[in-house]
């Protein structure tokens, strides 16, 4: 059997988009469940649409991902060049030949030697061929008009090129998008004519968004491309995981999988025809997921220049440890840090009344006074000293467990839950937290009047 060969094929038109990004995805899992080899080819002959670094930044952000590739543009191999825009000579002798056998005509230029070569669509022929995600697609030539194949400047047209290429670099198997569809009838009319076999095609599902349209560059409210997903701290690994859920399911619905675990369990044949939806949710939870998994100096480097770039002094780096030990757990991605940080320091103090009813259940007043003597003189850099502190309270008072703990935490945080209390009260600062227990007590005392 031939070795099975996929490639991703994308038009340097700008930033990798979620859609190609998991075009890359299918295409890379395919060839290395099956020890089969990844190219990249660029499509550029929409020249009026190619944009400045556009290659790269494709690149550059499929590498980011975890995808490698065999051949490619970047790296050369046996088939090359790899870029359409190289490879003209090629079209051109084949969109002679097919000139010359009849199967296309010249179509002149008004009043002008110049001409592009146009295929000569046959009448009365059905068109079929085995999707892998679709089954048997059939297509009637009476449906399409005769189409150019090599314009007047040399440059071919995708359908034409993409049949010269995937035959030439000996592509096994096409999986691309659904948009793609009502091209492939094209693209098997040159198979045929140049007596050449068809690969195997699978057309994707399209994603849609929340409300179930497809989805669009132009639509802002779905964040749509790698580099901003990048930009904004989410983790490749996640990225890459759930991306590959976006129309495609493992047999036992296991949602955490890495790459490995997707090479390995991946299958064409569960590639599903149903609109897959872009459930941001999802990404967030996935994201965490892999967010959780990080150690401390991982989580330092993603997170550090989110707290940089917004104006916050990183103390050293035990504040920052303690800093990222309380706020970890509610990460969703890198860039949040802020907003957390934001709402555990700046936030205008307020108990909320859910919180306020669970205070007022304990000896509140007592306890906040007590905590508020026994930290008069205590270094609120250490959070054991800190510590220390509240199991002195609890001692003086007699009280102990949640009627101790809970009036502080409120008063200090805000929150009934949360994580290490000596820590956090560390990190708000021994100023802070005298504020805030003296602004609860107002409260309280507003409270029962
Ligand atoms: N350049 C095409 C695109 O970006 C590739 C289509 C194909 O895979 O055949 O959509």
């Amino acid at each position: 059997m031939k070795k099975f060969r996929a490639r991703y094929a994308p038009s340097p038109t700008g930033h990798l988009h979620i859609g190609n990004a998991r075009t890359a995805l299918f295409n890379y899992l395919f060839a290395r469940h099956h020890g089969g080899d990844f190219i990249i080819r660029i499509e550029d002959t929409d020249v009026a649409r190619n944009v400045e670094g556009g290659i790269t930044s494709q690149l550059n952000n499929l590498k980011w991902l975890g995808m490698d590739w065999d051949e490619g543009v970047d790296v050369g191999g046996p088939f090359g060049p790899y870029n359409q825009l190289s490879r003209l000579e090629l079209y051109k002798k084949y969109a002679f030949e097919l000139l010359e056998k009849g199967y296309a005509y010249k179509d002149f230029k008004e009043g002008s030697e110049e001409f592009a070569i146009r295929f000569r669509v046959p009448e009365n022929v059905l068109y079929e061929f085995d999707d892998v995600i679709r089954g048997t697609l059939k297509f009637e030539s009476k449906d399409v008009e005769d189409w150019i194949i090599l314009k007047d400047n040399g440059i071919p047209t995708y359908n034409f090129a993409v049949v010269i290429d995937d035959h030439y670099m000996e592509i096994s198997h096409v999986f691309r998008g659904e948009e793609h569809i009502t091209n492939t009838p094209k693209q098997l009319m040159v198979y045929d004519a140049l007596g050449w076999d068809y690969p195997t095609f699978g057309h994707m599902t399209i994603i849609v968004n929340e409300d179930r349209k497809k989805l669009s560059k132009r639509d802002t409210n779905t964040i749509q491309f790698i580099e901003d997903y990048k930009n904004l701290g989410f983790l490749p690994e996640a990225m890459l995981n759930f991306l590959s859920l976006l129309g495609w399911s493992p047999k036992d619905d296991e949602e955490i999988l890495s790459k490995d675990e997707l090479i390995s369990l991946f299958d064409e044949n569960r590639l599903s025809a149903a609109p897959s939806y872009f459930d941001k949710q999802k990404l967030a939870y996935i994201n965490s997921r892999y967010l959780k998994a990080l150690s401390m100096d991982e989580l330092k480097d993603l997170t550090r220049p989110f707290l940089i770039n917004h104006g916050i002094k990183i103390k050293n780096e035990a504040w920052l440890e303690s800093l990222l030990s309380i706020l970890k757990d509610r990460l969703s991605y890198g860039a949040e840090i802020t907003k957390y940080y934001d709402q555990f320091f700046h936030h205008d103090f307020v108990l909320e009344p859910a919180v306020l009813e669970e205070i007022k259940e304990f000896d509140n007043e007592v306890v906040i006074k007590g905590f508020m003597d026994a930290i008069a003189s205590v270094d609120f850099t250490d959070d054991v000293a800190i510590n220390q502190a509240l199991k002195d309270t609890g001692k003086a008072l007699n009280i102990k467990g949640k009627p101790l703990f809970m009036p502080i935490r409120i008063a200090t945080t805000g929150e009934a839950h949360g994580p290490s209390l000596p820590v956090s009260l560390s990190l708000l600062g021994k100023e802070l937290v005298m504020k805030r227990m003296n602004k609860t007590l107002e409260v309280l005392k507003g409270e029962t009047k």
